[in-house]
């Protein structure tokens, strides 16, 4: 086969960018030492915000977009991957400036990827996706930093999205007393079905923050920047740990570097798409041992890639639960 499917941003003069599918010869694939047949590719917040063109996440047109993707190996001239094998992408600007996952087909740099485990399956792993492999990165930091179950209650920020959920579960498995912060308090139940041990209104973060607040939890998982992180920071314990991913609220940060030269706490920036290969590796060997299979199940939702226009809106409206698997034939 060497005509396929993908879905293709391009610019328009008049409405800034249109979006459409198209059917595409391997040939218009960008450079690559490794073509991969995709079979599960999944919806992100960043990938709402390029179909929805709300920040500059595409820088290169006409592109694919998709963060990431799950499939097999059908060509390579890569020494670390041959035809057949499983391979998982997520980052390194695919979607963004180079061809990404919401195609029948990629071609891409074979440093970009890593081997899936036999552990996870293709839907699986696409279920966890980059916003799964993120909440785990996000706990290698509080790990990194010393925080253990032991050292007190870890607050997940944006608790019932795809970051949160995915921290949530992965750190009730590592027996954390975890705090879910949500703006739908109707999923509480999901929430502590999850393993939540408390969940608790975002808006009691969202409100103006103060310097210094009661010493509340250890660690912090945020999504959502903006006054929610320097709330989360203002109410970290003595000596703890927030990992900051996120802008779902906001990019910016109104904090007081009281919490810092007083308690001695860190503030850990994450990032997904550059993170060095073994540093993912990591991730996503943690990921098939710390994620409750049924867990992951309950949180996720698959779609047709068909559909993938019509969720991005859904996404940045928070209107999406956990995560969702989109399936590529
Ligand atoms: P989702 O849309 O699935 O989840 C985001 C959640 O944030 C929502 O479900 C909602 O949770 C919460 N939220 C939404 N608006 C607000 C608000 N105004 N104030 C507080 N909370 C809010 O997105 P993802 O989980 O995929 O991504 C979350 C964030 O992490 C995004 O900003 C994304 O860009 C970022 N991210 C960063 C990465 C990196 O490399 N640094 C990689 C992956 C994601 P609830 O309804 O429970 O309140």
């Amino acid at each position: 086969m060497d005509r396929f499917k993908a879905l293709m941003i391009s610019r328009n003069t008049e409405t800034g960018q249109e979006v459409n599918w198209r059917e595409l010869a391997l040939s218009e694939l960008m450079d690559g030492d490794v073509l991969v047949r995709i079979s599960h590719t999944t919806i992100n917040y960043k990938d709402g915000l390029a179909l929805q063109a709300r920040a500059p996440v595409v820088r290169r047109w006409p592109l694919i977009p998709g963060i990431d993707f799950a499939g097999s190996v059908v060509e390579s001239s890569h020494p670390e991957f041959k035809p057949g094998d499983d391979v998982i992408l997520n980052g390194w600007g695919v979607g963004e400036t180079h061809h990404g996952g919401y195609a029948q087909y990629a071609r891409v740099n074979g440093d970009w990827l890593i081997h899936r485990s036999e552990k996870l399956s293709a839907a699986e792993a696409m279920a966890i996706g980059t916003a799964g492999y993120t909440a785990m990165l996000c706990i290698l930091a509080l790990e990194a930093h010393g925080i253990t179950p032991n050292s007190g209650n870890i607050l997940v920020t944006g608790a019932a999205g795809g970051v949160g959920s995915i921290a949530v579960a992965v750190l009730a498995k590592l027996g954390y007393h975890v705090i879910a912060s949500t703006g739908r308090s109707a999923e509480t139940e999901f929430l502590t079905s999850l393993g939540a041990a408390e969940v608790i209104d975002r808006a009691e973060l969202s409100g103006k923050p103060r310097p210094l607040g009661k010493e509340r939890w250890a660690g912090v998982v945020d999504v959502a920047g903006s006054s929610t992180l320097a709330n989360a920071i203002s109410m970290t314990s003595y000596g703890g740990t927030v990992a900051a991913c996120g802008l779902a609220q906001g990019m910016d940060l109104p904090a007081s570097v009281a919490p810092f030269i007083l308690r001695g706490i860190t503030l850990c920036g994450i990032d997904s798409v550059m993170a060095p290969k073994a540093k993912r590796v990591t991730a996503w060997t943690r990921l098939a041992s710390d994620l409750d299979r049924d867990k992951l199940a309950d949180l996720t939702v698959t779609e047709p890639l068909a559909n993938v226009r019509d969720l991005a809106p859904k996404i940045l409206a928070g209107e999406i639960r956990g995560r969702v698997v989109l399936e590529v034939d």
